[in-house]
């Protein structure tokens, strides 16, 4: 039997099971709707997308790691904003960002290159500095605090990854972008349980050509890959394309019966 508790906006209180709260999980923007992020207890983020700034100041400096599944601004968005707005709280004592060597090089080159915004890995000093890259490999397993937090390796258009989380015997997982692949079933499959599953869908099936270019899921897609999995985990879908959300959650009913379904939403709150 599953025992989440699930609500909207519960404050974050000191509990000893796991906590996930949803800061952001849609495929776009606008009032309301913000991109991937996911806060574990009050100190670690999955991905970093602009669902962050649903976060208080407060809350945002509880934050001592973030784990990102690949380099698209969907879920980086807020890892330079948060660097520069807690600066002075992080001098040697940095954020850590974990992720592929292949991500974390991206955000190197691309956004912590000066151009676009500082080298917050060498500021102040290369030795106080308040973000500190870790790569991770696919397959690995990083403890935080009794959190056990595994990378697996899925299909996107970029390095892309997802992660299992596991606390107490309790777990969840998270699919990141992806579209068809056999890994993330398989590695699921490894463990002997899955409470949890938060799985993109990011198109329709009137999008099944583009959802396959553009390495995401649509309903007919994910039914075809769902059924790889051993375990019976309650189903969120997330990263939907906004205005699309009603058709793609009736077309993964429809393609996916006697599973527990529900579209993924910011201000969700799982406890288990
Ligand atoms: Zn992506
Ligand atoms: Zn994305």
């Amino acid at each position: 039997m599953l025992a989440f508790e699930h609500a909207k906006k519960h404050k974050s209180e000191q509990v000893d099971c796991m906590q996930v709260r949803v800061l952001g999980c849609s495929g776009g923007i606008c009032r309301g709707v913000a991109t991937t992020s996911f806060l574990v207890d009050t100190d670690i983020l999955i991905d970093a997308g602009t669902g962050v700034c649903d976060l208080t100041l407060e809350e945002m400096r509880s934050i001592r790691h973030i784990f990102v599944t690949h380099s698209h601004l969907d879920h980086i968005a807020a890892i330079p904003l948060l660097a520069d707005t807690l600066f002075d709280s992080l001098v040697g004592r940095p954020v850590i960002v974990h992720a592929q060597q292949l991500t974390l090089d991206v955000l190197h080159q691309h956004i912590f290159n000066g151009h676009v915004w500082p080298d917050f890995t060498v500021l102040p000093h290369k030795t106080s500095a308040v973000l500190k890259m870790k790569a991770m490999h696919t397959g690995a397993t990083v403890e935080i605090d009794g959190r056990m937090i595994e990378m697996i390796t899925v299909n996107h258009a970029v390095p892309g990854v997802g992660y299992r989380i596991e606390s107490n015997g309790r777990s969840f997982a998270f699919s990141g972008d992806t579209t068809s692949n056999e890994n993330l079933w398989a590695a699921l499959n490894k463990h002997d349980n899955l409470d949890l599953l938060f799985i993109e869908s990011a198109f329709a099936n009137k999008d099944l050509e583009l959802a396959g270019a553009a390495y995401h899921y649509c309903p007919q897609l994910l039914a075809r890959d769902l059924c790889k999995l051993k375990h019976r985990p309650k189903v969120c879908i997330s990263h939907l394309k906004p205005g699309e959300e009603d058709a793609i959650m009736s077309e993964c009913r429809e393609a996916l019966p006697g599973w527990e379904l529900t579209q993924l939403k910011s201000g969700d709150v799982f406890k288990f």
